[in-house]
């Protein structure tokens, strides 16, 4: 029972570029926003139709509340549109705003407004837009990328049309789907506390439908869905996909971000916070992967970008690669050391999602090399963004043990990557676990003391602490970023 549902669209930009007008403008000028009559009242959110298309817009612009949702997991809107005043160019909120979107995975739709001031040498000016937007990695139709541009005055409503169109188009192209058979799915997009209705909470409905009578759960918040009313304040008693609603009955008021069930990427987030707090509390903080693809060949190309992405951040500890689908022992070993599993033209054994469920790893699968870079890279910019990642500068596989002194041995070495030095963090790993973390007492390549070794070189370390290692482990020298 997958339906078509309308856009959700919100509108980011600096401030005093023109957000507001343009809402007003395409709200006021809208029939479904006056087809009921009422008092004009803000809930957040409202619809309007154009050419017999639905289409919902956020109107709270500002980045806290988008940044907010966005933290909780939750992408409200399908697509963002990007106001840029035509005098101002790209301002530092313009730039804030192309942060949480690239970060948010929704499409963008630039647009160019003020196009009405007078004294303006628009030409000029767009172009010197255009090429500050795509100095932002902002890739623009015209230069081969896919995110168009729209000139237009917010104020005369000129051009106006052609956003709405192409909201429409790119709706579309990404065939929006919602299932209004199911329960709903949605997020909080603003709540109060009123004098005489008591808490009111305005949810975006991003799947299924919300009846009133329902019993909802959102962050904490519970309640009975005592009365539904859609943005023109006319009581309803359901709401579908892609609907924004105000209810009332709620026992508290819940945050701005809240989900309302089970939304898909706030599971995801989830798994990604749940790897992050993993990290805080584990013994390593490098970002493990295991890669499982369909073929060797495709499998060597994966190891060597990623060893290459890897060459500068040396963050991803390779724990595992092989082919074949991914099943329920590279779950456990995921589980195990805090890995997650990518998956390349490969499927997903039934037993191994749910284990990853329970188990919160995070499997991520893929048919397109680029696109798993790019999520690496994501995974690993938010590990960097809270502190938790390390630098490894060099590892060693352990291929002997030599007996020295009282009780202590000596790690017989080959060095398979980077350099090991004396003063450097130490640790032994085995499978990806923490056997120890020491510091270098000795080093020697043959039998003369030196201060590091290299990739291809073998050597004896000496550990200082003890630590209980064995042959087949891996020592790793690494500093924490
Ligand atoms: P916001 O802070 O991005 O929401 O910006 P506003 O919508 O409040 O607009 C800031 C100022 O720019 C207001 O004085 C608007 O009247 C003016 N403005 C917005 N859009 C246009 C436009 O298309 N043309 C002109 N000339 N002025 C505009």
């Amino acid at each position: 029972m997958n339906e078509t549902r309308p856009p959700i669209v919100t509108i980011l930009g600096h401030v005093d570029h023109g957000k507001t007008t343009l809402l007003d403008f395409i709200r006021k000028s809208s029939v479904a926003a006056k087809e009921h009559g009422g008092i004009t009242q803000h809930i957040g959110a409202y619809q309007i139709t154009h050419n017999s298309k639905l289409i919902t817009f956020i109107d709270t612009p500002g980045h806290a509340a988008f940044e907010k949702m966005r933290s909780r997991g939750a992408n409200v809107a399908d697509i963002a549109v990007l106001v840029v005043a035509v005098d101002d160019g790209i301002m530092p909120q313009t730039t804030e705003a192309i942060k949480h979107i690239q970060g948010a995975n929704v499409s963008v739709i630039a647009v160019v407004n003020k196009m009405d001031l007078p004294g303006i040498d628009t030409k000029v000016s767009l172009l010197k837009i255009k090429k500050q937007l795509s100095d932002h990695k902002i890739n623009l139709e015209e230069y081969g990328g896919d995110v168009p541009l729209i000139p237009l005055s917010a104020k005369t409503g000129e051009g106006v049309d052609k956003l709405l169109e192409m909201i429409l188009l790119v709706s579309e192209m990404h065939e929006l789907k919602g299932d209004s058979s199911l329960s709903a799915a949605g997020v909080v997009i603003e709540a109060n506390l009123d004098k005489f209705k008591g808490s009111v909470a305005t949810i975006l409905i991003r799947n299924g439908t919300l009846k009133k009578g329902d019993q909802v759960m959102l962050g904490g918040v519970k309640g009975k869905v005592r009365g539904l009313f859609d943005f023109n304040g006319k009581a309803v008693d359901s709401a579908g996909p892609s609907t924004p609603v105000e209810v009332l009955g709620l026992e508290g008021v819940p945050a701005v971000g809240a989900v309302l069930g089970e939304l898909p990427e706030v599971k995801e987030a989830e798994v990604i916070q749940s790897l992050v707090d993993r990290l805080k509390a584990g013994d390593t903080k490098t970002l493990k992967v295991i890669i499982k693809a369909d073929k060797q060949g495709s499998l060597e190309a994966i190891e060597a970008s990623l060893l290459k992405f890897n060459e500068e951040k040396k963050v991803i500890n390779f724990i595992f690669s092989g082919t074949g689908d991914i099943g329920e022992e590279n779950i456990k070993l995921a589980s195990t050391v805090g890995a997650i599993v990518i998956g390349f033209n490969v499927k997903v054994a039934t037993n191994a999602t749910k284990l990853a469920e329970n188990e919160h790893v995070l499997i991520r699968t893929y048919n397109i090399i680029y696109e798993l870079l790019e999520d690496v890279e994501e995974v690993v910019n938010t590990l960097l963004e809270v502190g938790q990642l390390e630098e490894v500068f060099g590892k060693a596989n352990i291929i002997a043990e030599f007996p020295h002194g009282k009780g202590e041995k000596i790690a017989g070495c080959r060095m398979i990557e980077g350099i090991i030095a004396k003063g450097q963090k130490i640790r032994v790993m085995r499978e990806g676990v923490l056997v120890g973390e020491t510091k270098l007492k000795s080093l020697k390549k043959v039998k003369e003391e030196v201060n590091k070794v290299e990739k291809g070189n073998d050597c004896g370390m000496l550990f200082d602490p003890i630590v209980d290692f064995a042959i087949g482990d891996v020592v790793e020298s690494f500093r924490v970023i």
